[in-house]
Order: C-alpha cells, then sequence, then structure tokens
C-alpha cells in the first residue's frame, strides 16, 4: 500500500491523524485549509507549518496531482471541457458551464461506469474503478485554479454513478462543504442517480439540504427496462416512493431528469403517465434532448415534439423545464463524457 491522500480525510478524520502524531489538534485545522481552500499542491507550500512537521506529514501522506491534460472551449457558450490524466493513466472529464448567476463544475465520480444506460457514453466500456474523495475533489480545485473563475455550484452529473461510490460521495459533500475549505452551500449541491433505491433513503435521512436529481427517462418498468438495466433491479414505483420520502424529509424538490428520444419516450402516452406519477409532488421534469451517442442509434425529439411534450405536463401542473444543451461543440453535453481519450 502506498501513502494515503491527505486530501481524502474530513476535517475531522484529519484531526485525529494528526493527534496520532503528537501534534495539536488545530494543526488539522490549518493543513485542511491549505488543501481544500488555498488548494495547494505540495506540503512546501504551507508556510505557516514547521519545516519538521511538513517532513513528518510528507513520509505519512501524499498530495496527489490530477493532470490538466486537454481542454476544450465551446465556441458556442464558453463551456470548458477539462480532460484529467489520473494515476496509472485513467482519464476523467470535468466540465466548467457559466451562467449568468454564477459558475458550475460537472464532475465525475467514476472511470466508466457499470449501470449501462442504452443512451449513455460514460457506460460504453463498463467501469474502471470509482474515484478517491482526493480526485472528486481536485477536479474542482484544478478547474478553479486554471479557470481563476470561483465555482458557485457543483453537479455530480458527470461520469460514474454517485450512489455506486457511496461513501467517497458523502465524504465529498462535507469536505467541499466546509466552512474551512471551499465552503460550497449545500444548496448548490445536486447529485444525480439512475434510481438506486437504499442509498436515496439513506442521503435522506441524512437530512442534508442537497439537492436530489432523479434519472426517470421512462415512466413505465417495460419501458424503463429497455433502455437502462437498473430498471430490472427497482421499479419506477419504489423510485418515485424513495424521491417523495427524499423530499418529504428534506423538503426539497426533486428533480426528475428526462432525456427525450425521437420514438422511444416522447409520446403522448409517456407524457400521460410521467403525469399519473408525479402530479402532486413536490418534483420538476427536466426535458433534455438526447444528445446523440454514435455508438448507438438513438436521436433527439423534434423541437415540436419536445415542445409539445413540455405543453402536456405543464398543462397538467407540472413543473417542466427544457435544459438547454451547453458544450454540445466540444462533446461536452450530457452523456458525452468518455472513459477514454483518444489522442
Ligand atoms: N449516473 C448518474 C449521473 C450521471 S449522468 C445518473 O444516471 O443520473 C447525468 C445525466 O445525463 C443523467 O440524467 C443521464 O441519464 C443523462 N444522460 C446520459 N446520457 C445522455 C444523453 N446521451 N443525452 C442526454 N442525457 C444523457
Amino acid at each position: 500500500m502506498g501513502k494515503i491522500d491527505i486530501k481524502t480525510f474530513t476535517l475531522e478524520q484529519l484531526e485525529e491523524q494528526i493527534l496520532n502524531m503528537n501534534e495539536p489538534k488545530f494543526r488539522a485545522k490549518q493543513v485542511f485549509n491549505w488543501l481544500h481552500q488555498k488548494n495547494v499542491s505540495s506540503f512546501d507550500e504551507m508556510t505557516n507549518i514547521s519545516k519538521d512537521f511538513r517532513q513528518k506529514l510528507k513520509d505519512k501522506f501524499k498530495i496527489t496531482e490530477i493532470e490538466i491534460i486537454d481542454k476544450l472551449v465551446s465556441s458556442v457558450d464558453k463551456t470548458t471541457k477539462y480532460l484529467f490524466r489520473l494515476e496509472n493513466n485513467y482519464i476523467i472529464e470535468s466540465v466548467l458551464m457559466k451562467y449568468s448567476y454564477g459558475n458550475a463544475v460537472c464532475i465525475s465520480s467514476q472511470v466508466g461506469c457499470r449501470m449501462g444506460c442504452k443512451f449513455c457514453a460514460s457506460t460504453l466500456d463498463g467501469l474502471e474503478r470509482s474515484l478517491t474523495v482526493a480526485e472528486m475533489v481536485s477536479q474542482i480545485y484544478e478547474i478553479q485554479k486554471d479557470s481563476k473563475e470561483k465555482i458557485r455550484s457543483i453537479v455530480l452529473m458527470g461520469s460514474g454513478e454517485p450512489f455506486d461510490n457511496f461513501d467517497n460521495f458523502l465524504k465529498f459533500i462535507e469536505i467541499i462543504n466546509h466552512k474551512e475549505g471551499l465552503n460550497i452551500g449545500q444548496r448548490h449541491i445536486t447529485v444525480s442517480t439512475c434510481g438506486i433505491v437504499p442509498k436515496i433513503y439513506e442521503l435522506a435521512d441524512k437530512k442534508l439540504q442537497i439537492n436530489l436529481a432523479l434519472s426517470l427517462h421512462a415512466p413505465t418498468d417495460e419501458d424503463r427496462r429497455q433502455i437502462m438495466p437498473i430498471a430490472k433491479k427497482y421499479t419506477v414505483k419504489e423510485i418515485v416512493e424513495a424521491c417523495k420520502y427524499f423530499a418529504n424529509t428534506t423538503k426539497r424538490r426533486v428533480t426528475y431528469e428526462y432525456a427525450l428520444i425521437a420514438g422511444v419516450n416522447d409520446r403522448e402516452q409517456d407524457a400521460k403517465e410521467i403525469i399519473r406519477l408525479l402530479k402532486g409532488s413536490l418534483a420538476h421534469i427536466n426535458l433534455i434532448p438526447v444528445n446523440d451517442v454514435k455508438e448507438r442509434n438513438y436521436i433527439k425529439s423534434s423541437k415540436e415534439q419536445i415542445k409539445k411534450f413540455a405543453d402536456t405536463l405543464i398543462n397538467a401542473g407540472i413543473e417542466t423545464t427544457v435544459r438547454r444543451e451547453l458544450g454540445s461543440d466540444i462533446n461536452a453535453a450530457c452523456g458525452q463524457l468518455r472513459k477514454s481519450y483518444k489522442y
């Protein structure tokens, strides 16, 4: 076993580590500040810490760098896709999105994904491995350093299923939300899941104020199983019940993501089924014109069909928006982040 990455610890865990090294507890906060607020990449930059103690830290821990190996800037909307190299040459992608209300970063939680959704590029080669907490937070830190932009919100919608890396995901939230770190408000953090039901309950019971997005994509089990293998494990009814529990427990509205695929899930009957499912609950539907993944034969619904579908939902009193497609010219749009980058 190599050294542990020191960015993997929450402040509490770091305090424990530091007490075990016979150093005063307040040192932990100093180190945490350097790592998570000032985003330094070496122990030597921690100038308010003695040389001796820095050496002790170096002997025990490492600070992994994830390296930016490419950066693609959209000429349409300035969305920037970052490619990072991890240890062992794994490549992940993250996206910086600039909105009028502030900047958002979309991060990956795994290298690849094992959920197998038919319309998603991240899953084409399966799961390579889950990301460490350090790799998750570093995506934000590196993007912030490179772009010199302040990051206001975070979405866990890059490659991977965050609930398939649940413990790291929780630590990630604790660290980026911490006032001694980047201090990103919980209300500015959104996690997206394909619907791993027990984890939705577990997250709800943590009573955090983060936002939950649920990838629905089809309102009946039969149709959902055709495009999302996870639907063989959990029914739509179980998922919606879990999401209603989340909304009731946290008083946070749940967003249902729905990628519209021509002729597959964009029919009138699909809209009616969604209405039946969600009417009266604290829900919001986000319609996403599906982004073509050339390996699959799915194409996006026409503009007219999208409008018709949205109108049916809106007229039934379901809060509905159509997602703007950012970064489509640089393959940074939803479901287009890939495990491997071909040079
Ligand atoms: N595994 C998580 C988060 C990653 S994907 C999840 O399933 O939610 C983030 C969102 O992009 C999900 O709603 C996902 O279903 C959607 N998505 C994947 N491929 C897409 C595509 N080709 N077009 C539009 N949205 C897509």
